[in-house]
């Protein structure tokens, strides 16, 4: 017998007795943020009955109230059904023009907010090439979301004015927020071990790392002088900009809700030559001073699109 389908039982698809403070904590949250932001007379499962509290019709579910059946369309029981329905759709009618319906269904995400990050120069010692290692931490991504990423030219982005020398790493993973990191716009090595990606899903974290193409301008390390008419100094750099005035190694985090980005703000893109190179593959065990900016609030103006399936 499934209890958490009877009237007045527990919403949500959560344990049934075991329900744990964060647990609750988080569906309060949840329900807040679907509350300021689902229009609830648009889901076509929402549904009001004659004994005046409110059902799931895609999962049966009753809820006492419109935060409880909302913060239930966050949880898994609510995607699981969706993704299932959507498949099932798209399965018996093949042929139809209509897959974007099932398509807007899935993808009916209530953002809630930016993910954790955490991002990693690191500099091969043998070869000086140069690498980023990205973490994004998604604790509470949706059970059938698989996150994605993709670089953006600074043309296509339109949440700052482009800017030829800075390209976009984009990622998303319903239902957080999609997240870009300004990078160099340095041609990418997509060499095998050069550029991978890895989801774990029990610790919810992605990885996903690159390295830049080495430029010929760049002497190896055994070679003492560098080749003549090259105007780069000392301490290789990681874009080809001119050293700018020093800003605050660590950038706070933008507020929620949007952040218009100052034109033009200088991001020193050089690595401190200072840094010991760690081994490689490894991340060092702090996080190098992070040099890039802060996700910017791709949502914000709602015309970036979310990137692709990652390749
Ligand atoms: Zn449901």
């Amino acid at each position: 017998m499934d209890f958490q389908n009877r009237p007045g039982g527990k919403t949500g698809s959560g344990g049934v007795a075991s329900a744990s403070e964060s647990n609750r904590d988080r569906r309060e949250r949840l329900r807040q943020l679907a509350l300021e932001t689902i229009d609830i007379n648009k889901d076509p499962y929402f549904m009001k009955n004659h004994l005046g509290s409110y059902e799931c019709k895609l999962c049966l579910t009753l809820h006492n109230n419109e935060g409880s059946y909302l913060a239930h369309t966050q949880g898994k029981k609510h995607q699981t059904n969706l993704a299932r329905r959507a498949a099932k759709e798209a399965k018996e009618s093949p042929a139809q023009p209509a897959p974007e319906k099932v398509k807007v269904e899935v993808k009916k995400f209530v953002k809630i907010g930016r993910p954790g990050y955490k991002v990693t120069k690191q500099r091969d010692p043998e070869t000086g090439q140069q690498s980023l290692l990205f973490q994004i931490d998604y604790p509470e991504i949706a059970e059938t979301i698989y996150p994605r990423h993709r670089f953006m030219s600074a043309y296509e982005q339109r949440i700052e004015p482009p800017d030829r020398r800075w390209q976009y790493l984009l990622f998303a993973a319903e239902p957080y927020e999609t997240i870009a990191f300004k990078v160099p716009s340095r041609e990418i090595d997509k060499g095998e071990s050069k550029f991978w990606t890895h989801w774990n899903r029990d610790t919810k974290q992605f990885f996903l790392q690159f390295h830049f193409k080495m430029e010929k301008l760049l002497p190896p390390p055994t070679m003492p002088v560098p080749p003549p008419g090259v105007k780069r100094p000392p301490p290789p750099l990681m874009g080809a900009l001119p050293p700018r005035p020093p800003t605050s190694d660590s950038v706070p985090p933008p507020p929620p809700g949007g952040m218009p980005l100052p034109p033009g703000a200088p991001v020193p893109p050089q690595m401190p030559p200072q840094i010991p190179p760690p081994g490689p593959g490894i991340p060092p065990p702090a996080p190098l001073p992070p040099l890039l900016r802060p996700p910017l609030p791709t949502d914000a103006s709602g015309n970036m699109p979310p990137p692709p399936p990652s390749s």
